[in-house]
């Protein structure tokens, strides 16, 4: 990718789009920010959008569209049963990733959950990275337990390690050593969601590979971030130089067995699905893809949706695409760093990640520090953030909380939706915040379910802390929205 620079030497993101489709925000009034935080009980999931101005949940189903993929829309060929837009998808993912079979899901989860139904059995053990909420669900509700394989070093903040996302080898060794009967697959997942959108390098991908296959066992790569980890091997990883992106993604594919992905991110549109060679796997799965998600060519996707996941597949091959979410995170990164806001370094893919245990040190890990600063945030700015730490995590069996290794606010970045200005503003507000935390204090639940609780579990603060925080604001900033 050719580099823009300006003349007056400033480093800033540059936006490689044009805008030509647009929709009004609304940022109702720091009053108005409390009333519904109240009525979402503390539990910024429960918000209705029209109530936020920056939507800094996820980057799931809601990046732009481009042109390209909008027209593909128009033209997608409709049919319960072996639609022409199905087969091209098929083909695109074969001639990217090198693999014969994709099996269309509805979104990563249903692959997760037909995945899991199939290789995981009570006493399994699925070594991985580090796990998602959604995956882990899935193998702990077939019996399965979830061995996480990361250096302590990648869970620390703050750092200098470039690739934070790379499986201990020596580690997996050890559990194939003394577990490998026990062990149906290793996961590996591309930009580490969980710990800050983190890429794993070719290098690693390689090794993990090589032992899987010394003992084999299946590789599956949970590809959903792949997007940002193929820019991160572009810029960071040695052995990439030499590589295009579409030849770094074939080298990916060849290390691979199954390769999984939910496409409301990887190709920037909605669904998902599994591609894998030949084997026995295949029949099985399609088996139970049929019967969970829908028939083979559709797999609870609209025909639209897989027209797009097309095209977006194509436009991930390109640098110019897949820079500007990495670009505009690194940017909010280091502005925050500047002002001493602690937040997770390196910058990595699909966020910027603040560092609620650092941020709000006085907050006990049973009272969720990092919902409690999302909350803070959204009557700062009507900025909606997502909390990543205990309260991501569902109890113990003996009911008792399981404590996150990291309590993270992650302001995710949908690609190509913010400009460069309302990225300021989510830095200035954050950055009042915190001139402010003193005044942030924990949430508990009223309502806790008993399944991925983050969801559409009910909180309340420990104390008047929310209105505190709104009489500072009037305090500092007038009149202002
Ligand atoms: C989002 C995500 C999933 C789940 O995908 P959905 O489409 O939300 O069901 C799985 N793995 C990773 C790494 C993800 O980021």
């Amino acid at each position: 990718m050719k580099e823009i620079r300006f003349f007056s030497g400033k480093d800033i993101p540059l936006e490689r789009h044009r805008v030509y489709l647009v929709r009004k925000l609304n940022l109702l009034p720091v009053e108005e920010r409390l009333q519904k935080l109240q009525e979402a009980k503390s539990n910024l999931y429960l918000l209705h959008n029209k109530d936020i101005f920056l939507d800094m949940l996820t980057d799931s189903g809601v990046n732009a569209l481009s042109d390209n993929q909008l027209a593909a829309m128009m033209n997608a060929d409709d049919a319960y049963a072996g639609s022409e837009s199905f087969y091209q998808l098929e083909a695109k993912v074969k001639e990217l990733f090198g693999m014969d079979h994709f099996l269309p899901a509805h979104q990563g989860r249903g692959c997760e959950k037909v995945l899991s139904d199939l290789l995981v059995k009570p006493g399994d053990i699925v070594p991985m990275n580090y796990h998602f909420t959604t995956t882990k669900s899935h193998i702990v509700r077939c019996g399965g337990e979830v061995v996480e394989l990361l250096p302590p070093e990648s869970l620390e903040c703050e750092s200098n390690l470039k690739f934070k996302g790379n499986i201990d080898i020596g580690m997996l060794k050890d559990v194939f050593e003394k577990n490998h009967e026990r062990i149906p697959f290793v996961r590996l997942e591309a930009g580490t969601n969980l710990i800050g959108g983190q890429p794993f390098s070719l290098d690693n991908l390689k090794k993990t590979s090589e032992v899987c296959r010394s003992y084999d066992t299946p590789l599956v790569l949970d590809a959903s971030l792949l997007q940002d980890n193929l820019y991160f091997m572009k810029i960071e990883d040695p052995d990439c130089q030499d590589l295009t992106i579409r030849e770094i993604t074939k080298v990916v594919g060849d290390l691979c067995d199954i390769i999984y992905f939910s496409a409301r991110k990887l190709g920037f549109a909605r669904g998902g699905g599994i591609a894998m060679r030949e084997g026995p796997l295949v029949v099985k799965l399609k088996e139970l893809i049929v019967l969970n998600e829908g028939f083979h060519t559709y797999g609870g996707m609209s025909v639209k949706d897989i027209a797009a996941i097309t095209v977006g597949l194509e436009e991930t091959m390109d640098m110019e695409m897949i820079s500007q979410g990495p670009l505009f995170i690194k940017y909010m990164v280091e502005e925050l760093d500047k002002r001493g806001v602690p937040v997770v370094t390196p910058p990595g893919g699909l966020g910027c990640h603040l560092d609620a245990m650092r941020f709000v040190p006085n907050i006990p890990q049973n009272q969720y520090p990092a919902a409690a600063l999302a909350a803070a945030v959204y009557l700062a700015g009507g900025i909606r953030g997502m909390e990543r730490g205990t309260l991501s995590e569902d109890r113990n069996l003996d009911g008792s909380e399981r404590f996150a290794s990291m309590e993270l606010l992650r302001c995710a970045m949908p690609r190509r939706v913010f400009t460069l200005s309302q990225v300021e503003f989510a830095i200035d507000r954050i950055h009042w915040l915190w001139e402010n935390r003193e005044l942030i204090e924990g949430l508990e639940f009223t309502l806790e379910p008993k399944i991925l609780r983050f969801f559409v579990g009910e909180l309340k603060p420990v104390s008047d802390w929310q209105e505190k925080i709104v009489k500072r604001f009037r305090q500092d900033f007038g009149d202002s929205l």
